[in-house]
């Protein structure tokens, strides 16, 4: 049935509108000799953006959307702007150094609006709760074991009591996040008031809290909970969530009315101990399989691909469980080691330990499955390939666009294309997409314009779902399980390229990214668009939100986005 309604029309103008600018704007680019850039074709850091305030970056009509320490990549509308140019020399006065790309207008708004995904974060910085997550961040690294937890809460030496609240309470989290805490028990007594952690199921006594600032510190947690202040002889229950770098961790609060005072408690749901299994990943059932199939195989390289916060470490992780055996020896080098896997020694790269000079070292550990955090120079590739060739079963991550990207960039950083043949398994691509709240999607029918669009990302799927028309697609509301914003928490979309003699022909003839993923066709494995395609048909995500993350009117995406090919972290990369 074709529904005609004004915003459809509305938004046939806007696409006009559009494509007008943004032909103006390459040829502005160019005059200006600067780049163009399509801000929905990438996936924007959280930490770029955040940069630069809301506010600030809307006047200067610019957006921050990829940083690497004090590098800072700026999508801009016009140069000229006084408010860009002020913005631009202040950021520079700051330290960081600048690269400018033009975008389109309605590309800004589409970054700006990322700033509401930050929206908790940011309320949590403007010291409305007056808690701090990068502090939570920093501390987590820190401790070690409740000792470190105990001294830290000790120590604290601060006198305004409001700011010696915020400081216990970022102890406390940051305690019993790195703890791997279940629960977070406060429990007042006669004399002294209780800090307690349940640690794999058991309560820990951790630290007694001092008596002064009990009160703060339960109304604090209760406003944080969205509880009732003035009421203390009645149970409540409450809910609150912060970020840590990119994740998001939930807790549910619970308050009863005790002798000695309220006492509270507190269940952490670490989204990422889930997350890193192989069945929560979310491949669709050909991934699936293949991998299951690569996963059995006793050496090679395993590669997965995409930019910062595409999911890339969770995958390697979940790889890793499901290859772990207590007859296995898996070593791991990562920048930094991200969570504590059980039973895998982990090492971290520091000045004198690279991911190269690792790589050798754990080598002579005699591991059976090694994982190298990421490629990014040509000893790292050479080492990791000839692992590979030995015996080993390698994981890495390298940073490019697609699957079918990472041949030529291994060829770039110097490998000799001949060798990947027996060398290079599988590759993978990888996005992650934000998942509809559950509990307030509300389903639509496809509008034209979407109906065609569904159907031109499809073209080409090895084995298309099966559909009815109109389709129906699902939509971001919001209510007071996601915060308001429609979706909670993240999934994969995800391709593949297996090596096979076709893969390996291509490569070593012509390594462009489309002459592989000619070669690749027969392998009948799903695009990342058309797994995206199927998990928006699926209701898992909505349509603006997979294109938000990836293109999906081109199905050979250009690679126009890569940026950092070497220094970059995943900065907590992993699902929530
Ligand atoms: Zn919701």
């Amino acid at each position: 049935m074709v529904q005609f309604d004004t915003t459809y029309d509305a938004d046939r103008l806007d696409e006009i509108r559009r494509a007008e600018e943004e032909s103006l704007l390459k040829q502005l680019a160019a005059q200006y000799g600067l780049q163009y850039i399509n801000l929905p074709g990438i996936t924007i850091s959280p930490e770029a953006l955040m940069t630069i305030p809301e506010e600030e970056a809307r006047g200067a009509m610019a957006a921050a959307f990829e940083r690497n320490r004090k590098k800072l990549n700026l999508a801009i509308r016009n140069p000229n702007r006084p408010e860009t140019k002020a913005l631009i020399s202040k950021l520079e006065q700051a330290g960081f150094t600048i690269t400018l790309y033009l975008t389109a207008t309605a590309d800004l708004e589409h970054a700006w609006q990322r700033y509401e995904d930050q929206k908790h974060t940011v309320a949590v910085k403007r010291g409305v709760l007056d808690i701090n997550p990068d502090v939570i961040d920093s501390l987590m690294q820190s401790f070690k074991d409740q000792e470190d937890v105990r001294e830290h809460i000790t120590n604290i030496r601060t006198v305004n009591s409001a700011r010696r609240v915020s400081e216990t309470l970022e102890s406390i989290f940051a305690g019993a996040l790195a703890l791997r805490a279940s629960d977070v028990h406060i429990e007042p007594e006669d004399t002294n008031i209780r800090l307690r952690y349940r640690l794999d199921g058991v309560l820990h006594d951790i630290i007694d809290l001092e008596r002064g600032i009990y009160e703060r510190l339960i109304s604090r947690l209760k406003l944080l909970a969205g509880m009732r202040l003035n009421v203390t002889d009645e149970a409540q229950d409450g809910r609150f969530s912060f970020t840590i770098g990119e994740q998001a961790v939930e807790v549910r609060a619970s308050d009863i009315p005790g002798a000695a005072g309220e006492s509270m408690v507190m269940r952490l749901l670490d989204p990422s101990i889930a997350s890193f299994k192989f069945a929560n990943l979310g491949l669709n059932d050909v991934m699936k399989n293949v991998m299951l199939e690569e996963l059995a195989r006793p050496n090679g390289l395993i590669v997965t691909t995409g930019p910062t916060g595409s999911g890339k470490t969770t995958a390697l992780y979940a790889f890793l469980q499901q290859v772990h055996t207590s007859d296995r020896k898996i070593i791991t080098i990562e920048d930094p080691v991200e969570y504590k896997l059980d039973d895998i020694v982990q090492t971290q790269v520091s000045d004198d330990y690279t991911f190269a000079s690792g790589l050798r070292a754990v080598l002579r550990q005699d591991p059976d499955v090694i994982m190298v955090g990421e490629i990014r120079d040509r000893e790292v590739a050479e080492t990791a390939l000839h692992a590979a060739q030995t015996g080993h079963l390698v994981f890495s991550t390298l940073h490019t666009n697609s699957a079918v990207g990472a041949f030529p960039r291994l060829i770039d950083l110097g490998v000799d294309s001949r060798t990947m043949g027996s060398s290079v398994n599988i590759v993978l691509g990888q996005r992650l997409v934000r998942k509809l709240c559950e509990h307030c999607k509300e389903n639509y029918s496809a509008s034209e314009e979407e109906t065609k669009s569904i159907e031109r990302a499809l073209h080409g799927h090895p084995k298309p779902p099966p559909m009815q028309k109109p389709y129906t697609l699902y939509r971001a509301m919001g209510c007071n399980h996601c915060n308001e914003t429609g979706f909670k928490g993240r999934q994969g979309i995800y391709e593949a390229v297996r090596m096979d003699p076709q893969v390996e022909e291509a490569v070593i003839r012509d390594p462009r990214e489309h002459v592989i993923a000619e070669a690749a066709a027969h392998q009948a494995i799903p695009t990342m668009v058309h797994d995206g395609i199927e998990k928006v048909l699926n209701g898992v995500t909505s349509l603006p939100e997979l294109e938000r993350v990836v293109d999906i009117s081109n199905q050979r995406r250009e690679i126009k986005t890569e940026t950092a090919a070497e220094g970059e972290v995943d900065i907590a990369d992993h699902i929530v």
